[in-house]
This record gives C-alpha cells, sequence and structure tokens, in this order.
C-alpha cells in the first residue's frame, strides 16, 4: 500500500510552547508570586479565555490598539454573539466583580496569571499568545493602595533578583482636568497637523491623547512640545500622587516622574505607571498599571474605583535569561536502578512509599528507548545524568535479604549503605534535597 506522508502540523505562528526544563522557571516564578500576593493579602480570580467582544470595545476603548486592530474576534456558530479571546485581563476581572456583586462588602484585593491574545507582528518580547501576571484592587478610592500596588510589584522584582527595573509615574487627573487637557492638544496638533503621522491625523478629534503613545521617531520632537496634563490637573489629583510618591519615597522605591506617560488604555485616571527596563531593546516595559475608577461604570457596573497592574511573563523571562542561574533547575533526589525486571512489582510499592514521604524519586524505565534493562553500570550513568543527589539500587543479592542500596551521587564520596526495604518510610527523608523541599 502507498503510504503518502502527511503534512505536519505546527503552532501558530506568534503562539510558543514551553516546554521543560524552561517550564521549571514559570513554575518557580508562579510559586513566587503566589508567595507574594499572599503577603498582601491578594487573592487568586480566574475569569474566562473567551468575553463577549462588547467587554473589550467598552472597556478599553474604541481607539485603541487593541480593539482597532489586536483582537482575535469570531462568531459563535450557534447563536451568532461575537466572542474574543482576551487580550487583557483587567476587563473580565471588572465584569465578574460586578456580576457577582463582590464589592457588596467592601474593597477586594484579587490577582491572576494566565495567556492573552493579541495579533501584533511577533517579534522578541511581543507574541501573540503571551502571558501576563496581574492584580487589582477594587473598591478602595486612596492613594495608599496604588502606592500598595506599586511596592507589591517593587517586591516582585527583588523576589526574582531583577535589579535593572526603573520606576516611571505619572497622573493623568480625573476626567474633567484631561477634557481641558484635551482642547489644548487638540488647539496644539491642528496647527502641527503637518508634522503628524497619518495614525496620529486619524486620531487628531478622536483620541489625541494617544498620539503622545507615538513610538514613531519623527513625530517626538512635536510631542516633546506638546501641552502638558499636569499643568491642568487640580489640588486633590496632585495630592492623592503625592501621597503615592511620599509612601514610595518612606520605603526607598526610587520613580522618575514621566510626564508622557499615558499608557495604551483609555481607562486609566490618576496614577499611572510602568516598570521599564534598558536590556530588552524596544520592549522594555515588563509591567504596566494605573488607576481606572470609572471602568465598571463603562461596562454597565455599579461605581466602585480600582486600580491595578498586569506584568508581561515573557518579557521578565527574557530579562532573567539575562543573568545565569536566576531559577533552580530540577532535579530528583533519587534515581531507582533495577538491574533486574522481576524485582520492578516490589521496588515499586517501595517508591510509592519514598514519594508519599515527599521524595522526588525517578525509575529507571526498561523500555526507554534505547536503554532497555541496560547493565547496574549504564543504570548508574543514567541515574548520574538525571542530577539526582541519590541512587537507589535495588541489586539482586540484597533484595533477596529484603534490603536496597542508597548510594550517593553529588557529595563525592560515593559513600554507600543498606536499607531495609520494609523501613522506607523511615529513612525517605534522608533522601530529600533541601533546594527541592
Ligand atoms: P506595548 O506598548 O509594549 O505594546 P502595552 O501597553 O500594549 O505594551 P499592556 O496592555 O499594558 O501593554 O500590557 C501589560 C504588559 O504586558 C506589557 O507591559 C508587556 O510587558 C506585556 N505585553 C503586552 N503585549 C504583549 C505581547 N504582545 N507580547 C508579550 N508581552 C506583551
Ligand atoms: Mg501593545
Amino acid at each position: 500500500m502507498l503510504q503518502t506522508k502527511k503534512e505536519k502540523i505546527s503552532s501558530v505562528k506568534g503562539m510558543n510552547d514551553i516546554l521543560p526544563p524552561a517550564s521549571a522557571g514559570w513554575e518557580w516564578l508562579e510559586a513566587k508570586v503566589r508567595v507574594l500576593m499572599a503577603r498582601y493579602a491578594y487573592r487568586n480570580i480566574r475569569t474566562p479565555i473567551v468575553e463577549n467582544t462588547g467587554l473589550f470595545v467598552r472597556g478599553l476603548g474604541e481607539v485603541t490598539d487593541i480593539v482597532e486592530k489586536e483582537m482575535y474576534s469570531f462568531e459563535d456558530r450557534l447563536n451568532g454573539e461575537m466572542l474574543t479571546l482576551r487580550p487583557e485581563n483587567t476587563a473580565g476581572v471588572v465584569r465578574a466583580v460586578s456580576e457577582h456583586a463582590l464589592l457588596y462588602d467592601g474593597g477586594k484585593r484579587l490577582y491572576y496569571m494566565g495567556p492573552m491574545f493579541r495579533h501584533e507582528r511577533p517579534q522578541r518580547g511581543r507574541y501573540r499568545q503571551f502571558h501576563q501576571i496581574g492584580a487589582e484592587a477594587l473598591g478602595f478610592p486612596g492613594a495608599e493602595i496604588d502606592a500598595e500596588l506599586i511596592l507589591l510589584a517593587h517586591a516582585l522584582w527583588q523576589e526574582l533578583g531583577l535589579t535593572n527595573v526603573r520606576l516611571e509615574l505619572n497622573t493623568l487627573g480625573q476626567p474633567a482636568e484631561r477634557k481641558m487637557h484635551r482642547e489644548a492638544l487638540v488647539r496644539y496638533f491642528e496647527q502641527a497637523i503637518d508634522r503628524l503621522d497619518d495614525d496620529a491625523r486619524r486620531r487628531l478629534h478622536s483620541n489625541p491623547l494617544r498620539i503622545l503613545d507615538s513610538k514613531n521617531p519623527n513625530m517626538q520632537g512635536v510631542i516633546e512640545a506638546a501641552p502638558q496634563l499636569r499643568d491642568y490637573v487640580d489640588s486633590e489629583s496632585l495630592a492623592h500622587f503625592d501621597l503615592v510618591t511620599s509612601i514610595l519615597d518612606a520605603n526607598g522605591v526610587a520613580w522618575r516622574f514621566n510626564p508622557r506617560l499615558v499608557r495604551g488604555l483609555d481607562y486609566y485616571n490618576r496614577t499611572v505607571f510602568e516598570f521599564v527596563t534598558d536590556e530588552l531593546g524596544a520592549q522594555g516595559t515588563i509591567c504596566g498599571g494605573g488607576r481606572y475608577d470609572y471602568l465598571i461604570e463603562e461596562i454597565g457596573g455599579k461605581s466602585a474605583p480600582a486600580v491595578g497592574w498586569a506584568m508581561g511573563v515573557e518579557r521578565v523571562f527574557e530579562l532573567l535569561n539575562l543573568k545565569s542561574q536566576a531559577y533552580p533547575l530540577p532535579v530528583p533526589d533519587a534515581y531507582a536502578v533495577l538491574p533486574d525486571a522481576s524485582v520492578i512489582p516490589s521496588a515499586c510499592v517501595v517508591l510509592e512509599t519514598l514519594r508519599r514521604a515527599g521524595v522526588q524519586v525517578q525509575m529507571h524505565s526498561p523500555s526507554t528507548p534505547g536503554a532497555g534493562m541496560g547493565s547496574m553500570k549504564s543504570q548508574l550513568r543514567r541515574a548520574d545524568a538525571s542530577g539526582a543527589q541519590h541512587a537507589i539500587i535495588f541489586g539482586m543479592d540484597e533484595f533477596e535479604r529484603g534490603a536496597c542500596v542508597v548510594k550517593s551521587l553529588r557529595d563525592g564520596t560515593g559513600a554507600q549503605s543498606e536499607r531495609r526495604l520494609a523501613d522506607a518510610a523511615a529513612w525517605a527523608a534522608s533522601l530529600i534535597f533541601t533546594s527541592n523541599s
């Protein structure tokens, strides 16, 4: 029979597999995040990956990069609803909080981790499926919560050993203040129309603030000289900003005022911030956030203040990978050497006992391609290559006496000692490698 070779199916462009051993880094980071979130009393929330398209159109604003060109949207074939793969998670969190009336008994501190989807040109630090970790505090109007969230992100960089990250801050004021600034901006850009690119001209009347966010190098001059929002922000917003910065100062967290920081989404007011690095080229923002007191109302919920941030996990890893040994790679505590197939059933009982006691055990499998049962020597070579601290050798002679041999593989001594199979629960703890526990 003639076999035609089937065409290979590969992953979708800009969407990556996360494989071992790199996936161990992800687990390491996620574990650090969980510990840290708990220290600040932030609780986990998990919302669906698919939401109604309208949630993002209304939540993020129509004249934003995401809504204009980056959303993966499709029609539900059964009922014709327009749905979208979430491009970010703040809108989803806000929807869930409002839908379940989570704020009925006061503010909520929440965090999430998960994949987001944006149809962008894939490049270093920019993918079509990427991951965000985010924290949101809803129901709190005070500046101390803005500061708490910034301190939380700052603590995360410290936990991860990231040093070259700087904090940029701005205040966007309140809607009325932004409106006055917006009018001044439109007047200014109208007079400079021939120095604007097509994108900017298109946004001049729909969303002039977005022009300040432009990455076009030819427009940096005209942006530099534009009217500054700071001159329109009233004293209450300034006091809010002062409290944020004085908490940061008291904690020795360095920051830089960046009046051009407006963020890519419409929903922010008052405090906005980004953590940036110079080590990742153009994709240097690893975390961004701010206050969004009007978003809940915008999507039809009961008005409530809120503030939050989201970090790009891939970018954090790119930064971590510039350092060697950023995180430990997993190794088993013990590798089980089984020179004779007849011992396998009983040996497995011992290994299960060890695992219940917390020992990480990798068993030699005679069906490993290319390995087979192999000699004791070749199994020991595999034990060594696994990185395990110990080999547990189920040799025939010892096995018949109800024992096995534990051999130390990493301390240079090669020390061996005989252990009773029946007492495995008692000697299990001696196998646990401290950095695995
Ligand atoms: P950028 O200006 O780089 O496009 P953004 O303003 O669109 O970023 P946010 O919507 O604020 O980004 O998302 C928060 C973080 O998520 C970003 O700071 C970045 O670290 C990360 N991020 C955003 N888009 C991507 C992407 N396509 N691939 C990887 N990470 C991303
Ligand atoms: Mg973007």
